[in-house]
C-alpha cells in the first residue's frame, strides 16, 4: 500500500516547522508524508488539488508541515555547511577573482576554500569558508588567505536561513508566507534585493 503511495513522487521539497512555527528545513514530499502518515508531524498547508492517494488513504501534497513534538536542533547541525549553500551565499561566484559561475573556463570549477587551512587548524564553520574558482584555490595553496596576498571580496559570515533557502530558490510562494510569518516582511524585501 505505502509502496503504492509513494511511488513516483516528484523531487519537489516541503517546509518543516518546528512546533513553534521555527522553520527548520526542506524535506523531500516524501519524508513529510512519512511524518505525517506517522502521526509525527500535522499538514499546515497543501498543494490545493493534488493528493497522494493508497487503497485506503488520501493525502494532500503537504507544502509545509510542521512537528508534532518540538525538537532541539544541535548548533552543530544548524551550522553545517554543504557546498549547495556556500556557493549560494557567496552568489556562485570566486571570492577572489570575481568571476561567476557562468565565466569559468574549461575544467574550471567552484570550490570551498579554507581561509585558513584545515592542516593548519582551520574549520568548516561558516566564517572560514569561501567560493574560490579552483583556479585561485589552487593558486592560494595551503596557505592562510592573509598571508598569500589575495584578497576577498567579502568576509564571510554565517548567513541566516532564510537567505539559504531562498539563494537556491527552493521556497514556493506558500513557503515563503511562513518564512515571512516567523522572520517577518524585513526579512523577505532584503532577499528581494538579492
Ligand atoms: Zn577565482
Amino acid at each position: 500500500m505505502r509502496r503504492d503511495l509513494f511511488a513516483m513522487l516528484p523531487h519537489a521539497r516541503c517546509l518543516a516547522l518546528n512546533t513553534s512555527f521555527e522553520p527548520l528545513t526542506l524535506v523531500p514530499v516524501r519524508r513529510a508524508l512519512r511524518l505525517v502518515i506517522d502521526g509525527k508531524a500535522e499538514i499546515v498547508e497543501a498543494e490545493r488539488g493534488r493528493f497522494f492517494r493508497s487503497e485506503r488513504l488520501a493525502i494532500p501534497r503537504p507544502a509545509v508541515i510542521r512537528l508534532v513534538r518540538f525538537v532541539h536542533v544541535p548548533r552543530k547541525f544548524r551550522r553545517q555547511v554543504t557546498n549547495t549553500f556556500l556557493f549560494a551565499r557567496d552568489g556562485y561566484r570566486c571570492q577572489y577573482c570575481g568571476r561567476s559561475v557562468g565565466e569559468l573556463r574549461g575544467r574550471e570549477c567552484l570550490t570551498r576554500d579554507h581561509l585558513r587551512p584545515i592542516s593548519l587548524g582551520g574549520t568548516n564553520a561558516w566564517t572560514n569558508v569561501t567560493t574560490a574558482c579552483s583556479t585561485c584555490n589552487t593558486k592560494k595553496g595551503n596557505r592562510p588567505a592573509a598571508e598569500c596576498g589575495m584578497r576577498l571580496r567579502t568576509s564571510p559570515r554565517e548567513p541566516h536561513f532564510v537567505h539559504l533557502a531562498w539563494a537556491v530558490r527552493r521556497l514556493t510562494s506558500i513557503q515563503a508566507k511562513y518564512i515571512r510569518m516567523f522572520y517577518g516582511e524585513a526579512t523577505l524585501a532584503e532577499l528581494s534585493r538579492w
